[in-house]
């Protein structure tokens, strides 16, 4: 049916088929709905893609980062490196446990993390880097892990947002001790909830497993060896997770086709700059965030993105720095000085971004921004 140019495009749409659906109604069939064999088969698929040995599905990306910082024992005291450019989950899961998080300035590049200023920000306090792959970005990966390595730090790789991603042929969740993986709609793949713990070190895996379902040990069924939590996986979504692995490089294919488009869309607009993406020929891209150049405030930002909504292009900002959230401020007080985050955050707008994203909806998308860009564009005066 051709879609009418008011028709609203919007900012993330799952790719769900048949088989998900039919794979659904087969464990609702089934007298396992927890813990079977979905989740076994999905954890399975999970560490083979990161080169991983284990894999802990759980129910958010968030409770998999929360297990990941208690299975390496950070406590209250501790300090560790991790960006503020981020979605507040990366944060969220050190405060949970009374650890501080130090933030450190982006490399505008590839908006992920500066290694020289995660390297500048080491001190005796200091147990783990935790790094976030940034719209998906790989960049910089094996210098986190060199640091930490040299320092004698642990590391969580964030890899929430880089699924099936890759650096020098080393995949995404494959850095570090452990990477998570979230699986919310707006995800690469999604389980509707869901998150997914990889890792190599047994030790580390057996307490993820036991503290997602109540700190169980794994002989019986009422012995609990350890404070824990339900943040199991159902079978339901497993299965979901179980068929979206199988669809993963179809997926990826597909976003990597529609992220040229929109390089070859956009990229005679003078006003923005397009996502930086390392290694792309093996990219997994979240999502499609373009930034409005240095001539624009963020109150022109703002504006942009309020013609785009007013006209039914879906568009968020990514990310409001997580030191600005008030609850985060008295954990790191008021001397934060990141110019590279406040920057480029003041500046951001993702774009619509999904598998199926037609070129009418793209040609949609760049004549919305194009209107808005005249609205707002700075006045530059010379002579
Ligand atoms: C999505 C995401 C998470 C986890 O989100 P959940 O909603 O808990 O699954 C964590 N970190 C980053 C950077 C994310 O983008």
């Amino acid at each position: 049916m051709p879609q009418s140019s008011d028709t609203p495009v919007p900012l993330a749409s799952p790719d769900v088929t048949e088989t998900e659906i039919q794979a659904v109604v087969a464990v609702l069939q089934s007298d396992r709905l927890s813990l079977g064999p979905r989740t076994v088969s999905f954890e399975q698929a999970c560490a083979r893609r990161a080169g991983r040995r284990h894999g802990i599905a759980v129910n958010s990306g968030t409770s998999g980062l929360h297990l990941c910082v208690r299975a390496l024992e950070l406590a209250e005291g501790d300090e560790v490196i991790t960006p503020s450019f981020s979605f507040v989950a990366t944060t969220n899961c050190l405060l949970f446990e009374r650890v501080r998080p130090v933030f450190v300035d982006i490399d505008p590049d590839s908006y992920n993390m500066d290694p020289a200023a995660v390297a500048a920000a080491v001190t005796s306090r200091t147990r783990a880097i935790l790094p976030v792959e940034v719209f998906g970005n790989t960049a910089h990966f094996d210098q986190y892990e060199q640091l930490a390595r040299a320092h004698g730090l642990a590391m969580i790789e964030d890899s929430c947002e880089a699924l099936g991603g890759a650096l020098g042929g080393r995949s995404a969740g494959g850095f570090g001790q452990c990477g998570v993986f979230a699986f919310y709609p707006n995800k690469q793949i999604t389980t509707g909830e869901g998150g997914m713990i990889v890792t190599d070190d047994d030790v580390l895996a057996d307490r993820c497993r036991s503290m997602r379902n109540q700190g169980r040990d794994s002989a019986a069924w009422l012995s609990h060896a350890r404070l824990g939590y339900n943040y199991r996986m159902s079978e339901i979504n497993a299965a979901i997770g179980e068929i979206q692995m199988a669809r993963l490089d179809e997926i990826l294919a597909k976003r990597r086709d529609v992220a040229q488009r929109y390089h070859r869309c956009l990229g005679d607009i003078a006003e923005i700059h397009l996502p930086p993406m390392a290694d792309p020929a093996h990219a997994s891209w979240f999502v499609y965030v373009i930034r409005l150049n240095d001539r624009f405030s963020a109150a022109d930002r703002d504006r942009v993105m309020e013609h785009l909504a007013h006209e039914g292009v879906g568009c968020n900002k990514y990310f409001v720095p997580i030191h600005h959230q008030p609850y985060v401020k008295p954990w790191v007080g008021d001397g934060v000085h990141l110019p590279h985050t406040e920057r480029v955050a003041a500046r951001t707008i993702a774009l619509p971004f999904f598998n199926h994203l037609t070129d009418a909806q793209m040609r949609r998308v760049k004549v919305c921004l194009q209107d808005a860009l005249r609205r707002v564009t700075p006045r530059v005066f010379t002579g």
